[in-house]
C-alpha cells in the first residue's frame, strides 16, 4: 500500500474501536451513552472475549487516568494523542472531574467528522458550551477550541507542527499534563514515537504518558493478529516483533522519563475491582478461558512518569 492508502488505512481504525467499544456497552460491560452519537450502529455481534478485552481497555485506561486528576487535583492537563472518536472528555465532564483543559489530536480528516458530529448533537455540544465563559467559542472545519475542550489536527509524526498547535490553543508546560495514546503508536515508527516522548518528557516537567498497545507478538497468536491488520493495508510501522513489556519500558527510560511500569492485560485484568469483573463476565458466557487470556496476553498498559512538582504521582498504579 502507498502511504496515502496507508494512512487512509490507519483513520478507518478510529471506526473500528468506537463500534467494539459501542457494541460492549450496549452490552452493559460498562455506560458510554455519548458513543452512539459517532458511530450510528452497534455493528454486528462481537466475540464475548472480544467484549471483555475492551472492558479492560476501558477500564484500566480510566483507572491510571482518574488516578492522575485525583492527585493533580484536576489542576492539570490532559492530551490524548490519536484520541479518533473517544468520549472521555464528556464522562470526566459528567462525573465532574474535568481537568483545566482537555486537548485531543488527531488527523484532519478524522477531526472534522469529530467536530462535525460535535456541532450537529446537542448532548455533545452543550457541555462545551456551557463550560465556556465567553464568546470565542471556535466550533468549525478542522478546529474547536473552548475554555475546557480543544481539537487538534495534526500528525504525531510532525512535532513542530504539532508543537506549535497545542502552544496556539495555551497549553501550559508548567501544569501537569496526562498524555494518553491508546492503540495508537502502533502506527508510528518506533523512531517516531520515541522521538515524540523525549519531546513530551523534554518540554512538561510534571507529566504523565499512559500506552496501551499490542505487546509480545513474536508468536502465533500474534502473528494472527498481525495479519489481521496488514490485511487491512493498515501501515503497522510500530509493530515490533521483538516489542514486549521490557521494550515498552525502554522507550520511556531511554527518553528521560523518571519511572516507568508495564503490565500485560490479563495482569491489570485481575487488579481491577473484581467485584465489577465478576458482574461483567455474568453478562455473557465464555466457552473457551483461554482465548480470552492469549488475547489479554497480548495487549499491555505502560505509564511513564516526570515529577518535578513532587506530587507523588510516580506513586499512581493498579
Ligand atoms: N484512541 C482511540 C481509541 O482508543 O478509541 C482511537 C484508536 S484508533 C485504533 C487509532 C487512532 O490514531 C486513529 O484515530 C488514527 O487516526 C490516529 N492516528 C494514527 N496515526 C496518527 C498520526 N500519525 N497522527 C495523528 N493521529 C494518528
Amino acid at each position: 500500500a502507498d502511504s496515502d492508502t496507508a494512512d487512509e488505512a490507519v483513520r478507518s481504525t478510529c471506526d473500528d474501536a468506537s463500534i467494539c467499544k459501542r457494541f460492549a456497552s450496549s452490552k452493559g460491560y460498562w455506560t458510554d451513552p455519548y458513543l452512539q452519537y459517532f458511530v450510528r450502529q452497534t455493528g454486528e455481534r462481537k466475540a464475548p472475549e472480544i467484549n471483555r478485552g475492551y472492558y479492560g481497555r476501558v477500564k484500566g485506561v480510566y483507572h491510571l487516568l482518574d488516578a492522575f486528576l485525583k492527585k493533580t487535583q484536576c489542576d492539570c492537563q490532559v492530551v490524548n494523542l490519536g484520541a479518533g472518536l473517544d468520549t472521555t472528555f464528556w464522562r470526566l465532564k459528567d462525573e465532574n472531574i474535568m481537568p483545566k483543559k482537555y486537548f485531543e489530536v488527531d488527523f484532519p480528516m478524522i477531526v472534522a467528522r469529530k467536530i462535525h458530529h460535535i456541532k450537529t448533537k446537542p448532548p455533545l455540544s452543550k457541555p462545551l458550551i456551557e463550560s465556556h465563559s465567553t464568546d470565542s467559542l471556535l466550533l468549525e472545519g478542522h478546529n474547536l477550541d473552548s475554555d475546557k475542550f480543544c481539537v487538534i489536527s495534526a500528525d504525531l509524526r510532525d512535532l513542530s507542527t504539532l508543537e506549535d498547535k497545542l502552544k496556539k490553543f495555551h497549553i501550559n508546560p508548567e501544569l501537569p499534563t496526562l498524555f494518553m495514546s491508546e492503540c495508537v503508536l502502533v502506527y508510528i515508527t518506533p523512531e517516531q514515537s520515541s522521538k515524540l516522548v523525549r519531546w513530551i518528557a523534554d518540554t512538561f516537567p510534571t507529566s504523565m504518558f499512559i500506552n496501551y498497545e499490542q505487546v509480545n507478538m513474536d508468536d502465533r497468536f500474534g502473528q494472527i493478529m498481525i495479519e489481521n491488520l496488514q490485511r487491512r493495508q493498515c501501515n503497522l510501522a510500530g509493530v515490533d516483533l521483538c516489542q514486549s513489556l521490557d521494550s515498552q519500558k525502554e522507550r520511556f527510560l531511554s527518553t528521560g522519563w523518571e519511572s516507568v511500569n508495564a503490565l500485560d492485560m490479563m495482569t491489570v485484568y485481575s487488579m481491577l475491582p473484581q467485584e465489577d469483573v465478576a458482574r461483567i463476565e455474568r453478562l455473557e458466557f465464555l466457552d473457551e478461558k483461554e482465548l480470552l487470556q492469549q488475547l489479554l496476553q497480548h495487549y499491555c498498559i505502560c505509564w511513564a512518569v516526570r515529577d518535578k512538582l513532587n506530587l507523588g504521582i510516580s506513586r499512581i498504579g493498579f
